[in-house]
Parts: C-alpha cells; sequence; structure tokens
C-alpha cells in the first residue's frame, strides 16, 4: 500500500500506473471509494451505483490549484467527500452533460464544459443528460440507497457553466497544465484535457474500455469516426476515461482503431445499451 501524501505533489518522474493503489481512506461515509494511480491523481468513483450509471471523478492536484473531472450522479455530497479545504481554487470540468458525469456539478463554483452543450447544463434537459433513465432503473443507486434515496424523485440540478471552454484551450494548474481537446462522436460537447507533458489524457466518455456509445441524443458516428482518427494521432501514455480503469495509449488506439473498421465495415448503427 503506498503512503499516501496529503498535500498537492507534482512529481514529473513518478510513473503512472494503470492499475493504481487502493486508498482505504473513507470519503463520506462509504458511499464513494477511490484509487490513486500517481502522487497527484486521484480516481473517485461509486462502488454501489448501478453500472451504466457508475462514472469516474478525477481529481488532478496542481500546485496553485486542484481540478475536479466529472461528478457523479449525485445521490450524495462529492464536495463534502473531496474534502478540499486545501486553500487552493478547485476548478471542476464536466467532460459532457451526461447524468452519471454532472451529479454534483452544481457544488462547485467554477464549472467548466464546451460551448455546444451550455443550454443543457443551464436546464439539465432528460432529452440531453439521460436523467429519466435512472428514474426508471429502481437499483440506480444500489440495492441499498442512502435513507430517503428513490429513483423516481431524481433530479439533476442546473449547474450553468461560468467558463466556455473550446478545444486548444488551456487549464492551468501551476506546475503543470492541460490543452481542452474537443473530442465529439458520443456527444456533441464531449471534450477531454490532455497533459501534453506527461502524456496523459482525461478522456470522459470519448474513449475508454468496454463498448462505446454513439447513439444517444446528440452523438454522431461520423464525428466520432473523426475523434477516433484524432485520437490515434496522439502522443498518448495513459487514458483516464469517464468509466473504468485506465488504459495504455496503445490500448487507446487499439480500441479507436477497432471502432473505425466497424463503421467502415458498413456497421454504422449506432449502439446504446439497455440497461438491465
Ligand atoms: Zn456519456
Ligand atoms: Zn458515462
Amino acid at each position: 500500500m503506498t503512503r499516501l501524501v496529503d498535500k498537492a505533489v507534482s512529481d514529473q518522474r513518478s510513473p503512472t500506473s494503470q492499475s493504481g493503489e487502493r486508498d482505504t481512506r473513507t470519503l463520506s461515509g462509504t458511499w464513494f471509494d477511490r484509487t490513486r494511480y500517481h502522487p497527484a491523481i486521484t480516481r473517485i468513483w461509486e462502488p454501489r451505483v448501478h453500472r451504466m450509471f457508475r462514472g469516474n471523478t478525477w481529481l488532478i492536484e496542481g500546485r496553485d490549484a486542484d481540478l475536479v473531472i466529472d461528478f457523479g450522479l449525485g445521490v450524495t455530497s462529492l464536495t463534502n467527500a473531496l474534502d478540499r479545504d486545501v486553500g487552493k481554487p478547485v476548478i471542476a470540468l464536466a467532460t459532457h452533460v451526461h447524468v452519471d458525469h454532472v451529479g454534483c456539478l452544481h457544488e462547485f463554483e467554477d464549472r467548466l464544459g464546451h460551448g455546444s452543450e451550455a443550454a443543457y447544463f443551464q436546464r439539465m434537459p432528460d432529452e440531453f443528460t439521460l436523467a429519466h433513465l435512472v428514474r426508471t432503473t429502481p437499483d440506480a443507486a444500489g440495492e441499498e440507497p442512502p435513507a430517503g434515496w428513490k429513483c423516481e424523485d431524481f433530479e439533476l440540478r442546473p449547474a450553468p457553466l461560468t467558463r466556455i471552454v473550446a478545444d486548444g484551450d488551456v487549464i492551468d494548474l501551476g506546475d503543470t497544465f492541460f490543452r481542452v481537446v474537443h473530442l465529439p462522436g458520443h456527444s456533441a460537447g464531449s471534450i477531454g484535457v490532455l497533459d501534453e507533458a506527461r502524456k496523459l489524457l482525461f478522456s470522459g466518455d470519448a474513449i475508454y474500455e468496454g463498448r462505446l456509445l454513439d447513439g444517444f441524443p446528440g452523438s454522431s458516428v461520423d464525428d466520432y469516426v473523426g475523434t477516433m482518427r484524432r485520437l490515434i494521432s496522439m502522443n498518448v501514455e495513459t487514458v483516464f476515461g469517464g468509466h473504468g480503469e485506465p488504459i495504455s495509449g496503445g490500448r487507446m488506439k487499439a480500441i479507436a482503431a477497432g471502432y473505425i473498421a466497424d463503421r467502415e465495415a458498413g456497421g454504422r448503427e449506432p449502439f446504446v445499451p439497455s440497461i438491465a
């Protein structure tokens, strides 16, 4: 078990593993779980949440500011769980507006996202957040949800963006910076952030280990193919996706190439999962 560091660490020499170390500190009771993959990169997720809605939150601790990427389902407070009262600004970046990524976004003051979904962050319409799927999934928050939580009452809190970002914009944490990359296809406003120095990509739902979803309102297979070509051209060592464990840059390229090959073979039927 790795000794944990409580202050921000930015050791450029530290290896970034894809397996990580389970962090045994309890987050807000036992609702959230977390794994640290690097001294300054932590994955936080909700193990009890239904697998369809179990997204990753990433905490990146910088010298002058922290970056939090994606915000879970919103079953219980993420800011309480993060407990980031460390005298630094916290920048909150949503990779896209889907329900499993924006549940607790409203808890943050500085909210970044792509302009093409800005109107949805303001109103959180079911059509684009897919929140209605939570209301019809009795075990959306697991077999034993927190007291008082009922799937049929589920509502996303509006979280208007305070800063609209576009491809090429820079998010500066003092000792490291990230470039915003627009990765449309899964949704129109899907973005990732790239640390070019350390070759790290936080990719949201544009790519991860698993079947990629391209049949939602706002999805575009043609855009997705373009995004895959762009990912294949990127110099990336580790990819921290919107779901599951990190993957290597090589694995990312294989998944991207597989998507393109499927589509070019005529399999252009967009895919959405059935929830069961
Ligand atoms: Zn999504
Ligand atoms: Zn997702």
